[in-house]
């Protein structure tokens, strides 16, 4: 709701705009707290110009200063650049029996998290998952799944010695179809930093069972090394998402930014301690806030948009009341319907108007309508959109060329609004335009 209100009231008042002075000087701030949150270097600088060019000349909210609107803005671009693509917390699973292949270094948390992701899998979506340890380096390790497995009610392929990787993958695989597994896990071996048999070995796991879904496991608290990971991972077996774990720790998680910066690709979950159910859906907004370490400001800076919207929309509302409906008004309702699909979607979203939406319908107003009355409504002057009574014989003809309309479209467009400044009379009378001006926006 106020990010949609937000960008239309941004537009309609304007209370002074960032300099750039502005803006280098809060940004100055900004990548200091950003490298104490172990933020890489060059995703720093990179990130604190895109920020710099987005902000000059962005509008300020009344009662905030520039550098306090600075920080809301960088804090919304970390969001924005945190959150990336598709949903967080989402596996591509499809077909039975799907492998989720578990990549990282020695240490990162592979095996906590794959029993963990398994357990959510298990209850949260309800599927049958069988858990594999590939890792034969460590005798424990295997076991270190086994007692977990057991631990969460969660099938592990039982350990036959001597078998290399590739053998106890190709195992798991038959046993997942046989079984009736709607997913099988594998967790392979780290070792202590990256090395070419690491990734050999990887690779030859990865050449037989194609996975879903490859996830790299780092441990958030890295910084700089967890990048040079993945990094390398990505290169090397290619993955489709991270996990970052002990972000239950002191740390700011500015991995995570490098990360995304970096690689591209999404973070899912994130580690929250040791328990099995300490596993959550990456929250863009959370992790940002503490790498940022402003959230006073950014709170402030929200509570004022919030008020001024308040006020803009009692304001609209009191002169709609008044019948005192513009072309702005009008436009901005039109922006709106293009948004919200058209018509149909928004007008089902205010009571009592199913029937007005029907005989727009017949009346033949789609998106291409919409589309043509904003650009009349654009080719109008300031005056003129203020107070359309203004629009004579003359006015009209140089509106409809304007726009490469014509005139008759212009007469229809007026009636409309009219129409719709009755209407709101008349809706703010019996103390339902509040209830629809909340479902418009
Ligand atoms: P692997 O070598 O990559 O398989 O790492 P493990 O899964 O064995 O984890 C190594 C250690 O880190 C274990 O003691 C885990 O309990 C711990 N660990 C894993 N994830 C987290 C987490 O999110 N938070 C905390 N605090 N500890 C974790
Ligand atoms: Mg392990």
């Amino acid at each position: 709701l106020s990010d949609r209100l937000g960008s239309v009231f941004d537009r309609l008042t304007k209370q002074g705009a960032l300099s750039e002075d502005d803006v280098k000087t809060a940004l100055r701030e900004v990548r200091v707290a950003l490298l104490e949150a172990d933020v890489s270097l060059p995703v720093v600088r990179n990130f604190v110009k895109s920020v710099e060019k987005k902000a000059t000349g962005a509008a300020v909210t009344k009662s905030i200063t520039p550098g306090q609107q600075v920080v809301k803005i960088v804090h919304d671009e970390l969001i924005e650049v945190l959150r990336g693509e598709g949903e967080p917390g989402e596996l591509r699973i499809g077909s039975a029996p799907a492998p989720i292949l578990m990549v990282g270094l020695q240490g990162g948390g592979k095996t906590t998290t794959t029993a963990k992701l398994a357990k959510r899998l298990t209850e949260r979506d309800k599927k049958k998952v069988l858990m594999a340890s590939l890792d034969v380096q460590r005798p424990a390790a295997m076991e270190q799944l086994a007692v977990l497995g057991t631990q969460i009610g969660v099938d592990t392929l039982p350990i036959v010695k001597g078998e290399d990787p590739v053998a106890i993958a190709k195992r798991a695989k038959t046993q997942a179809s046989l079984g009736g597994y709607d997913v099988y896990m594998l967790d392979t071996a780290g070792r202590l930093s990256i090395d070419e048999e690491l990734m050999a070995q990887v690779e030859a796991v990865r050449d037989v069972t194609s996975p879903r879904e490859t996830l790299l496991v780092v441990d958030g608290l890295t910084g700089q090394d967890a990048v040079h990971t993945a990094e390398n991972f990505d290169e090397r077996i290619g993955i489709s998402g991270v996990v970052l774990t002990r972000m239950d720790g002191d740390g700011r998680g500015g991995a995570a930014l490098s990360m995304r910066a970096i690689t591209g690709k999404p973070i899912k979950f994130v580690g929250l301690g040791e328990k099995m159910d300490a596993l959550e859906t990456f929250e863009p907004e959370r992790v940002a806030g503490r790498i940022l370490g402003m959230g006073d400001i950014v709170a402030l800076v929200e509570k004022a948009q919030q008020t001024l919207e308040a006020e803009q929309a009692e304001r609209m509302m009191k002169r709609f009341q008044k019948g005192q409906f513009n072309m702005n008004d009008l436009k901005m309702q039109l922006e709106q319907m293009q948004k919200m699909g058209g018509m149909e979607g928004m007008m089902s979203m205010m009571p009592g108007m199913g029937k007005m939406a029907k005989q727009m319908e017949g009346a033949g107003i789609d998106d291409t309508m919409l589309r043509r009355q904003v650009a009349l409504i654009n080719s109008m002057t300031k005056k003129e959109r203020a107070n359309p009574a203004l629009l004579q014989a003359s006015r009209k003809k140089r509106i409809a060329k304007g726009s490469g309309l014509e005139v008759s479209e212009l007469n229809k467009l007026l009636k409309q609004q009219r129409q719709m400044g009755d209407m709101m009379k008349k809706m703010g009378k019996g103390g339902m335009l509040k209830q629809a001006m909340s479902g418009m926006f």
